[in-house]
């Protein structure tokens, strides 16, 4: 056997096995994930859907463990050599690389049927946005938006500014499409 059909069949061993032992989800009210560096985009959406991610394109994967294990996070992962590790129990497995296909599997296995938040999280951060009032904010953010926006908020952590904007109903439409 060629050295590419050897991995391609230790690759399918490993779908099936990561198939086999994946868990299901508890019904959490919340539910928390912590998401694998291939999965950005994926955490992106669902922090804007409201969700608590954390992602790093530098988490190693024992980091992705601990992190999973001691806060309780679902583990969002496409790395089958991770999965397939007998101490990873708490999982998803994104089998596609269509954020589509991603956010409904999401939505699918943690029996998801309404948006936490829209605009609740900074996207570059996952802190919770606070409440910031439109005179605070008229120095930092364009004429433009300051004129037709009513309510902003900002990230504590990061200090960058958001605003519900003329795309918010598309994403809505998006996600609510995906439910
Ligand atoms: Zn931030």
């Amino acid at each position: 056997m060629s050295n590419a059909e050897s991995r391609k069949q230790a690759a399918t061993l490993r779908h099936s096995q990561i198939r086999a032992k994946a868990p299901r989800l508890e019904p959490e009210d919340q539910p928390r994930f912590v998401a694998d560096v291939m999965l950005g985009k994926l955490a992106k959406w669902l922090r804007i859907a409201g969700f608590d991610v954390l992602y790093s394109n530098r988490f190693t994967d024992d980091e992705l463990l601990s992190l999973s294990a001691a806060e309780g996070r679902i583990l969002l992962s496409r790395d089958t050599r991770l999965l397939v590790r007998r101490s990873v129990r708490h999982f998803i497995f994104l089998e596609s690389d269509r954020i589509q296909d991603q956010l409904r599997q999401v939505f699918c296995a943690t029996a998801t049927v309404q948006i936490p938040a829209l605009l609740a999280r900074c996207l570059a951060c996952n802190e919770i946005l606070s409440e910031i009032s439109r005179e605070e904010v008229r120095a930092r953010v364009p004429p433009y938006v300051f004129r037709t926006q009513n309510s902003f908020k900002l990230c504590p952590r990061c200090r960058k500014i958001y605003w519900a904007g003329t795309h918010r109903q598309s994403v809505m439409r998006i996600l609510e499409k995906l439910l």
